[in-house]
């Protein structure tokens, strides 16, 4: 409708003779266009792109963007509108920044004033003014009289002892909360001020003493130093290799040129071990967290601060990549395989694609590095795209881990255990030493049956059945959230006979707290760490030696360093093996490393047990013997053999809706009469999970020859759906190099 309405006429006016003039506007409505505004009287000074303005749109003002200065317009003279008022003299987004919006929004194929307005803080989508704040810090005073009785209270004022001027939000993104502030403000050992706003290359820091770098870390910096402009390298190193060495390295000589750094980490690689081990090797230089838990007001202030060049390094999450910073030198993407840098609704943005090309932009060095690299950016090392740094072997130990297979075919198994298993166990228990045992299964069941006739616990509202929580006495559907609370009797036959059926973490750790009565167990999943402080409550107790069981799932699994961890036990490996999506032996073999990472990192080898039903599984069977390195290049040989990304170009269009027909129309009619070259439709299909929240799921995947055709047909196919009379009606959008099909 929109287009139409826009080539009624095409009346091309000149503004250059006169005094009015035009701009291009982004605004945040999802039309994939962006507008054209007047501006009028005295707002004709010098108006840069990039600052913000108040625009009529429709019966409604709205706050939009300049992205530029046009001489013309395709609009009629009479429906252009004027600027009603400017929120900002100066710009508070570069052309630079421009620059890659624009990019950003036409690779993801999304609406540009949606991803402009998706990248920015919300305090400035809100028209708040950049400088709006102070940031208030925290320092340490004199040493306490007497001892601190609050554990929290203490580990508090150690941390600022430690780490010198910390910002508030940092403090509290480390799990500590407002009281215990005021509790040590009260006890005057702590210091409250505003930070002084000057340039982070005039304030003192220093570097703090450093291992020496074994001969792998070596070659890899000397590379690194050695690049010149733009170059990726992919650092390949196991874990425990020493891979967050070469990154303090390779910082340390960008932040001696007195460029800027950006550190991208996972979701929740963001932990005070990673933080602290920053900010101790670089005394005194204003690093800054950048988080989802952060409040609007501190990201602006992080914004701010990113761009008047106050901070010297952002360690942050995926949306970081945003960030202004006034002299970009290096970004470091870490775990770079971890599916959460992709955004996985709205803008489906994903955090190191875009750190490459703002890398490319800017010219400077990019580092990725992962002990298990995702296949693209393997596939890019291997054809020299990337340059390949390996790090083969263990810091701090010579020893790799032993893995053991487990045969479950036949087994009588204890809540999933097989007998052989729990005897390893308790050989390591008795040890003195930590066992790890990891399920992606919270909640105590999968499911509740019916023993007499088999009925399952499912939800009403998606195609998945309700988790049985013990501890709250409900049933919990995963999916769309669902609470109920456990029948008394089998809605289908009226029989009392329902027991719980196959097994979560939270079983686990019931039955081991009984079977192993003299160990403790600690359980670490979304349900126990729902709390503020909670998880690092709980890493606390796990380094105090507090508990000799970890139960968990993959929070447990990422990053986190426990010495004294000796024995890994994986359960439910076969899930990841069989399934629909090409990308779940991948991920399996990730999550098995990263996991078993987790053992043996300090002197002994750990050991490994993966249960499995398929210990002969040749892909399995590759990771166990030869590792991820190895497992890795083999399975790129299976996707290039079934034409399969990296080595072909994937899109998703995903449509939901409460009617299946109208979902089920809009995405058959996406499928043309004609095939295309280059381009391979698959589809309607349903998604993994076809129903959730009563809305029914279906998709297409579109697979191309080159990236150049899958982006040309892309284009033409958001122009039809956006005019397609269904695009109301049914929930679209489109997922460009989807990483989960979900
Ligand atoms: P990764 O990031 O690959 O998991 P880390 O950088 O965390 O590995 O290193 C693992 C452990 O080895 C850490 O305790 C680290 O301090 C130590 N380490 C790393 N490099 C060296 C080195 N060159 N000399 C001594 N210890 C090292
Ligand atoms: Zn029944
Ligand atoms: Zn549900």
């Amino acid at each position: 409708m929109f287009l139409a309405a826009g080539l009624v006429k095409l009346a091309l006016i000149r503004f250059t003779d006169c005094i009015m003039k035009l701009v291009e506007v982004a605004l945040k409505v999802p039309l994939d266009r962006t507008f054209d505004y007047l501006v009028e009287g005295d707002h004709t000074h010098d108006i840069l792109p990039g600052v913000r303005v108040i625009v009529p749109f429709g019966k409604r003002k709205l706050i939009g963007i300049v992205l530029a200065l046009k001489s013309s317009t395709s609009l009629e003279t009479e429906k252009l509108r004027a600027v009603e008022a400017f929120i900002d003299v100066k710009p508070i987004v570069s052309t630079a920044f421009i620059h890659l919006i624009r990019f950003c929004a036409k690779y993801y194929c999304y609406p540009l004033g949606d991803t402009l307005f998706s990248a920015l803080p919300a305090a400035l989508r809100q028209g708040e003014p950049l400088d709006k704040l102070v940031i208030h810090m925290l320092s340490a005073t004199n040493a306490p009289t007497t001892p601190l009785r609050g554990k929290k209270q203490r580990a508090l004022f150690d941390y600022l002892v430690e780490n010198g001027n910390s910002p508030v939000c940092e403090i509290k993104a480390l799990g500590f909360t407002q009281s215990q502030i005021d509790a040590l403000e009260k006890k005057t050992l702590l210091n409250r001020f505003t930070a002084p706003s000057i340039p982070w290359t005039e304030q003192l820091w220093q570097l703090s003493q450093k291992p020496r770098l074994n001969q792998e870390q070596a070659t890899a910096c000397a590379a690194i130093k050695q690049s010149e402009l733009f170059s990726c390298f992919l650092l390949e190193g196991v874990t425990g290799s020493g891979k967050t060495e070469v990154y303090l390295h390779a910082l340390e000589d960008i932040i001696k040129t007195k460029k800027q750094a950006l550190v991208l980490v996972p979701e929740i690689g963001l932990t005070p071990q990673t933080v602290q081990r920053f900010k101790r090797r670089f005394a005194g230089l204003p690093i800054t967290l950048w988080h989802s838990n952060l409040t609007d007001n501190e990201r602006l202030e992080v914004w701010r601060q990113s761009e008047s060049n106050e901070i010297a390094m952002v360690i942050g999450t995926r949306s970081s990549i945003f960030l202004p910073f006034a002299h970009l030198g290096m970004i470091i993407v870490d775990e770079e395989h971890d599916s959460s840098f992709k955004q996985q609704e709205g803008l489906r943005y994903h955090a190191r694609d875009l750190a490459a090309y703002r890398a490319a932009k800017l010219g400077i060095p990019l580092i990725l590095g992962s002990a298990t690299p995702a296949l693209e950016s393997l596939h890019h090392a291997i054809s020299k795209k990337y340059h390949l740094l390996t790090l083969q072997h263990r810091a701090q130990t010579a020893s790799a881990n032993q893995f053991a297979l487990v045969d479950m075919k036949g087994q009588i198994a204890q809540q999933g255990f097989a007998n052989t298993t729990l005897n390893s166990m308790l050989d390591t228990l008795k040890r003195g030493k930590q066992v790890m045992v990891f399920l992606n299964r919270r909640g105590f069941a999968p499911t509740l049956i019916c023993h007499e006739c088999g009925w399952l616990s499912g939800c009403n509202r998606c195609t998945a059945s309700t988790t049985y929580h013990k501890a709250i006495a409900q049933l919990v559907c995963h999916h769309c959230g669902d609470i109920r609370a456990i029948p008394k009797q089998c809605p289908d036959c009226g029989s009392t006979q329902i027991m719980p059926a196959g097994v979560g973490t939270e079983q686990i750790a019931e039955f081991f707290s009984t079977y192993f009565v003299d160990y403790p167990v600690i359980r670490i999943d979304r349900d126990t760490t729902r709390k503020k402080g909670a998880l690092e409550d709980a890493l606390d107790v796990i380094h105090q030696g507090g508990a000799k069981l970890l139960v968990g799932t993959q929070m447990l699994a990422k990053g986190h360093h426990f010495p004294d961890v000796a024995l890994v036990v994986i359960l439910d490996v076969d899930s990841g093996l069989y399934s629909s999506d090409f990308r779940a032996t991948e991920h399996m073999a990730q999550l098995i490393t990263q996991v078993s990472g987790r053992a043996g990192r300090s002197g002994e080898p750990g050991k490994v047990i993966l249960q499995t039903h398929f210990p002969d599984h040749p892909l399995l069977q590759d990771l166990v013997n030869n590792g991820y390195q190895d497992f890795a290049r083999f399975a790129l040989t299976e996707r290039q053999e079934a034409d399969l990304p990296p080595y072909t170009y994937l899109a998703l269009i995903r449509a939901q809706g409460q009617k299946f027909e109208l979902v089920m129309q809009f995405l058959r009619d996406l499928v043309p009469e004609q095939r295309s070259s280059g381009i391979q439709l698959l589809g309607p299909l349903p998604a993994p999970m076809e129903k959730i929240a009563g809305k029914y799921r279906y998709q297409l995947h579109i697979q191309a020859e080159s990236r150049s055709i899958l982006h040309h047909y892309l284009a033409q196919l958001r122009d039809y759906m956006n005019t397609h009379p269904l695009t109301n009606r049914v929930r679209w959008s489109i997922d460009v190099d989807p990483i989960d099909m979900y």
